[in-house]
């Protein structure tokens, strides 16, 4: 079934295009393209590996960046579909929003940040457009993924004033204040979505959040009070995951009501129009974006700062560290691809946090080992 895109949706025929021209693709469409070279880049795999809140080998049950990416994809495709914005380009943008993160989560992204203070810093969300961009080594004809415009710009959700300047087009609307396309706009609603809603499940499931403790969120509190009226004798895995569910789509419908009405009232009837709009048309109504702040600090209070969160953390830190300045002293002890990019003439302090943005959990574990650890004989 085709469906009719609304005035104001990306077109694939239309994209602004790719920084390296290229034949049309046969069977896809440009959009689709883009979507599948995501997947099959090496950054995307390497998500499976890393954690937003819990280490990768704390447990299988837990949420990794490669789950976490695919629950914000199909989030973001019900309501890309809902208001006949484009589908595929949401889906793209949403799986490739996380590529650049770090390995242990905002604790790696804060140190190696940290590390690189003095050399123009790290966000990891700049090093998302990185690894697309240039990190990635797929193609006989480009560096990176050649993606198009607009799966770029919706991956940039925010760039400080002077990054910006140094993106060319790219970096543009954050210097005229201009707004990104909706499936853009999308992908950025239904990260915090995701993130809220499973951060709670895993939250509970491993015991560093209570179901007392959530009831100070209203959002939760309806739920869960809803849930356990209608179902009072239903285990607790069961309840919390019809809880979750239903958190999840009272947020979606909720979002889509809201963005549907502000789009109508703005007028927009074009992409040009959704760019120069006053405000981002794709959000959730007062209420319930207050409700969704809620649950975010309750979140950040309880959870991320719960001493065993904050001991990995804490060794996170550690680690990433310590490589940073193991590599920055003595560059030899790259990997000869790493080293390789160095005699290319590149910036030290980048290429090493490149190799160590790149790293899984598991991974960066591992080479701090091999490095401090003299009894160990693998190199
Ligand atoms: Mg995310």
């Amino acid at each position: 079934m085709t469906l009719q895109l609304a005035a104001y949706a990306a077109s694939a025929e239309h994209t602004r295009g790719r920084v390296h021209p290229e034949p049309a693709p046969g069977l896809r469409d440009e959009y689709q393209r883009d979507r599948d070279r995501v997947v099959h880049c090496s950054a995307f795999r390497r998500l499976e590996y890393k954690t937003q809140v819990f280490v990768n080998h704390e447990g299988d049950m837990f949420r990794t960046r490669l789950t976490h990416s695919i629950e914000v994809s199909q989030i973001g495709r019900t309501i890309a579909r809902a208001l006949s914005l484009n589908e595929d380009l949401t889906e793209a943008i949403c799986l490739a929003h996380d590529l650049g993160h770090t390995p242990f989560g905002h604790a790696g992204q804060d140190a190696l940040n940290e590390c690189m203070r003095e050399y123009g810093g790290f966000e990891h969300n700049l090093q998302s457009l990185r690894v697309v961009d240039v990190l990635e080594e797929k193609y006989a004809d480009f560096p990176g993924l050649n993606l198009t415009f607009e799966t770029r710009e919706g991956i940039l959700k925010h760039c400080s004033r002077s990054n910006a300047r140094q993106l060319g087009e790219l970096g543009e609307r954050f210097l005229n204040n201009t707004r990104p396309g909706l499936e853009a706009q999308i992908a950025n609603v239904a990260d915090e979505i995701a993130y809220n809603n499973h951060d709670i499940d895993d939250g509970l499931r491993s015991g560093l959040l209570t179901v007392d403790g959530l009831m100070t969120c209203a959002l939760f509190a309806e739920h869960y009070r809803a849930v356990d009226k209608l179902h009072p004798d239903l285990p607790a895995k069961r309840k919390r995951a019809e809880l979750i569910r239903r958190m999840i789509n009272t947020l979606v419908g909720d979002l889509v009501d809201t963005s549907r009405a502000a789009i109508e009232e703005a007028g927009v009837g074009s992409i040009a129009d959704v760019r120069a709009a006053d405000r981002v048309l794709i959000s959730l109504g007062e209420d319930m974006q207050a409700q969704s702040r809620e649950m975010k600090t309750y979140l950040r209070e309880n959870m991320y700062q719960d001493y065993r969160v904050r001991r990995m953390s804490h060794k996170a830190q550690r680690i990433i560290t310590h490589l940073f300045r193991l590599f920055m002293e003595d560059p030899k002890l790259l990997p000869l691809d790493m080293q390789s990019r160095l005699d290319d003439g590149g910036e030290r302090a980048r290429i090493v946090a490149d190799y160590i943005a790149g790293m899984t959990d598991r991974y960066a574990i591992l080479e701090y080992e091999k490095l401090t650890d003299p009894a160990r004989h693998t190199i």
